[in-house]
């Protein structure tokens, strides 16, 4: 894989796009043994989750449902703070068992709004898949349930990622290079 320039930075390869492939594998086969007799409904959050949700599910071979949503941020109040609203949420949630699936998990500050969201709406169970997650930043609570790759604090892209719109169709993910 070559370096790449999306707008004003460069990238280099960092984890190929086969290596990503056994991730979702291994995370797959994990989903597959929990929720076999379930009949899940994974939500993917747009517009990242596209190539997670889709290299997931085509490697399930249990019955379940898929739909996506976008996640909607506003500052209310200064008491409420960051209010947010999931978009096209058109499934009926209560009762049913929730795998939230995400492109990255950073800070955390997106997922715990997403399951403040999805939580009043009464699922049976929400579990969170993530196709990265950065070990390094997160501080939350909430236990990310399924992880394909943990990786450092670097800013990448590809499979899925962005920089500014760019550069989510790269196969594997590239990082920020160091100049
Ligand atoms: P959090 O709310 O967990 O801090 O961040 C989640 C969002 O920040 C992700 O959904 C993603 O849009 C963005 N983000 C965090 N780290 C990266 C990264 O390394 N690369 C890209 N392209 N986006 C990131
Ligand atoms: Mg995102």
């Amino acid at each position: 894989m070559a370096n790449v320039t999306l707008h004003d930075k460069h990238f280099e390869p960092y984890v190929d796009e086969a290596d990503v492939a056994k991730a979702i594998d291994t995370l797959a086969a994990k989903v597959a043994k929990d929720y076999s007799d379930k009949t899940p409904l994974f939500i993917g959050v747009l517009n990242g989750s596209y190539f997670f949700a889709s290299e997931l599910l085509k490697r399930l071979v249990i019955q379940c449902e898929i739909s996506f949503v976008k996640v909607a941020s506003y500052h209310g109040t200064v008491s409420s703070g960051t209010v947010s609203q999931l978009i096209g949420l058109n499934e009926r949630i209560a009762g049913r068992h929730v795998v939230v699936l995400e492109d990255i998990v950073d800070t955390g500050n997106t997922i715990v709004h997403i399951m403040a969201a999805l939580n009043e709406k009464q699922p049976a169970t929400v579990a969170i898949a993530a196709l990265l997650l950065k070990p390094e930043a997160y501080k939350k609570d909430i236990p990310i349930n399924y992880v394909a790759l943990e990786i450092p604090n670097v800013f990448v892209v590809g499979s899925g990622l962005d920089h500014d719109g760019l550069g989510r169709n790269l196969p594997g993910i590239f990082r920020l290079a160091q100049s």
